[in-house]
């Protein structure tokens, strides 16, 4: 689908190479898993949703304030489906509210500070993720299958989908605008360390950077590094660490200020 309509993101200067998109699949070498075909499935399903966010580009018509044809479209089937019967107006605002409210990186930030501070509950992680995360009861939708893979100081992750957007919803929400675009999907494939670079982490030579895929069937979580200075900290206040964008792995996690 043609991506040219979506308003280029431009944290950090980020998007400075955005004519990749199909190229992502030139380098395979890179990818440390493959696509099924029914990961493509769904996939393009998701891909349709990314499409629905793409109203904030410039063009000519007038803004007005009436809403636009995907609002007006979902407020049509709910009111539909409310009139029938098939759903519970309670049970939507429970959907929205869990969005808006409970789920989210902290999720993850919890996950990783477990980790960090219970070795037990990290080697259960490494082996088996979804177990684990299941453990803390940060399982749901778009996070069945969870696989997490550790940063250390030879090996650095870093999380993508080439084709779409699957992100572990349960473990960080809803991805965030850059993660979906169509540069970072493409070169952090190709070029991961020019992409680190624009997000402000400079790898050495040394660490091995591996990306991996994410597909319907399994979504990736970093487990980054406990930063120097945090060995006095309990559990809660390193969660308080944790950020989003070193579980996806384009930061560390700082050290404490
Ligand atoms: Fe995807």
């Amino acid at each position: 689908m043609d991506e040219s309509g979506e308003r280029p993101v431009d944290r950090r200067g980020f998007i400075k190479g955005s004519a990749v998109g199909a190229a992502a699949f030139a380098a395979p070498g890179k990818m440390m898993n493959e696509r099924t075909e029914e990961a493509e499935v769904h996939d393009a399903d998701a891909h349709e949703h990314t499409h629905g966010h793409g109203h904030g580009h410039d063009h000519d018509h007038d803004h007005q304030d009436v809403p636009s044809d995907i609002a007006l479209r979902v407020r049509a089937l709910e009111s539909v489906l409310i009139e029938k019967e098939m759903v519970d107006p309670a049970a939507l605002d429970e959907i929205v509210d869990n969005f808006e409210n409970r789920i989210g990186p902290q999720n993850g930030a919890r996950v990783v500070a477990r980790a960090w501070v219970d070795p037990g509950f990290r080697d259960r992680l490494l082996a088996d993720g979804t177990s684990a995360i299941g453990e803390l009861d940060y399982l749901g939708g778009q996070g069945e299958h969870m696989k997490v893979v550790a940063n250390t100081d030879s090996v650095h992750n870093l999380i993508v989908c080439t084709l779409c957007s699957c992100y572990p919803w349960p473990t960080l929400g809803l991805p965030p605008v850059w993660y979906k675009s169509s540069a970072y999907r493409a070169r952090a494939v190709i070029e991961p360390r020019e992409v680190l670079r624009e997000f402000g982490l400079d790898l050495p030579e040394d660490v091995e950077v591996r990306v991996w895929d994410s597909t319907a069937e399994i979504r990736y979580l970093v487990l980054p590094q406990r930063p120097p200075g945090t060995a006095d900290m309990t559990e809660e206040e390193l969660a308080e660490l944790v950020t989003r964008d070193s579980m996806v792995g384009v930061a560390r996690v700082a050290s404490p200020s």
